[in-house]
């Protein structure tokens, strides 16, 4: 259930037999559909094939935590978590299953109607709809309150107007959450979420495919609304004035996702770098005979063995229904911070090497930086901690 690379037991909530044997499954499903050398082409295409998603629908992957009673294989957060956890061990985290499966799609089955989760769930969980959430927008990002997409109602649909940036399966998604004032008048109280089809959607357009510096095997994307017709049931829950509240509930888990993440490709990155110094020889030594590069690995052990030790409490916590904001907020920018640290010290123990894209830990660097950006920075992550002091 680990890479080994730590030396901690595994959490006894994780050892149930058929999570045990989902780890097992998704392990092979990830070797044998998005093996290193198909990432390698995905990553100079900038996106996943479309393929990737009904595949893994197919396999069961997606929606994997969804309620029975919605329709779901009855499983849980733990599921999710090790999807996250392998996809990290095995680089293969370009893959934005963890957004469609942890973020998007419980907001269907927390706060949609019966009619709603049975007009989309199934579709989501088979692949046939590939999930977004797009809050933020060209001029607004951390002051969530201040979007300026509108919803307006008119006769029996939306009319929605607007752009969002930096959008997460920006590209392949056709099922977006649009977070959107149905309220231009009000802050926080008049934003609702709003869920676009967007196959034949008229004045729904994708922007570039952004180049970032690192993730380019995920389809980040502007997305553009002129006029487009929305129909009243499609707001979820089919009330208005909620979306910040449901954002705000849903965030933890999404701060929590985040922190699995860094904690999973910070222990790739240490086995990676383990094997690299146990061969490479400098000064007619191996590098880890010297004595910094043992005290740099000690160090950067020691630093993911807590994180790890705390992110799986706060799993426990989570599992339990008592993972509170500020504790996932703790928990994003606290590990985040420390994978961008630690990767960044392996990176050197590399040399020269260490710095070619083609070296797995010059990925892992570059895919690190985001972390400590997006689902919230780190910095509203301390003004969310500050607020409990
Ligand atoms: C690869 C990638 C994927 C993303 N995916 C999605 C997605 O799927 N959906 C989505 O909606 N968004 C997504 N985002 C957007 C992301 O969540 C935002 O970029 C992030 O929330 C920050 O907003 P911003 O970029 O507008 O920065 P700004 O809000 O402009 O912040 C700029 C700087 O000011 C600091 N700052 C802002 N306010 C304060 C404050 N009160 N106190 C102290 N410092 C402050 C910030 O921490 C930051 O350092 C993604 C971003 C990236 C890069």
């Amino acid at each position: 259930m680990s890479m080994n690379v730590l030396n901690l037991p595994t959490p006894s909530f994780m050892q149930d037999e058929d999570i045990v044997l989902f780890n097992d499954s998704v392990a092979k499903w990830i070797d044998d559909h998005a093996p290193p050398e198909k990432f390698a082409q995905w990553i100079a295409a900038s996106s996943v094939p479309r393929g990737l998603w009904n595949a893994a629908g197919d396999a069961g992957l997606l929606g994997v935590s969804m309620p029975e009673e919605d329709g779901g294989f009855g499983g849980d957060y733990r599921h999710e978590v090790v999807i996250m956890q392998q996809l990290g061990w095995k680089g293969a985290d370009h893959f934005g299953i963890s957004l469609h499966n942890a973020i998007v799609m419980p907001y269907i089955w927390h706060y949609g109607t019966e009619e709603q989760k049975a007009r989309w769930l199934p579709r989501l969980q088979s692949g046939e709809l590939v999930g977004a959430i797009a809050m933020t927008e060209p001029g607004v990002g951390s002051d969530l309150q201040g979007v300026k997409t509108t919803a307006i109602k008119k006769g029996d649909h939306y009319v929605l107007n607007g752009s969002k940036t930096f959008i997460t399966n920006g590209q392949l998604a056709n099922f977006i959450i649009v977070v959107a004032k149905t309220d231009p008048s009000e802050g926080s109280k008049g934003m609702s979420l709003i869920c676009l089809e967007t196959d034949g959607a008229e004045g729904f357009e994708r922007g570039r495919n952004l180049h970032k510096i690192g993730m380019e095997a995920n389809d980040t994307s502007e997305l553009f609304f002129n006029d487009v017709k929305v129909p009243l049931e499609n707001a979820i829950g089919g009330s208005e004035g909620q979306g910040f509240v449901q954002l705000m509930q849903q965030l933890p888990q999404e701060r929590l996702n985040i922190a699995i993440q860094g904690c999973a490709a910070a222990e790739r990155g240490l086995e990676a770098t383990l094997a690299y110094v146990k061969e490479r020889k400098a000064f007619g030594k191996r590098v880890i005979d010297f004595q910094n590069t043992q005290f740099k690995l000690a160090e950067i052990k020691t630093k993911l063995t807590v994180a790890r030790v705390f992110v799986n409490h706060c799993i426990e916590q989570h599992l339990q229904g008592k993972l509170d904001a500020a504790t996932a907020s703790m928990a994003k920018y606290w590990v985040t911070d420390i994978q961008g640290e630690t990767i960044d010290e392996m990176l050197q123990l590399f040399g020269g090497y260490g710095y070619m894209t083609e070296y797995p830990i010059a990925q892992l660097y570059k895919d690190a930086r985001v972390q400590r950006i997006y689902g919230g920075t780190n910095e509203i992550m301390k003004l969310l901690i500050a607020r409990t002091l």
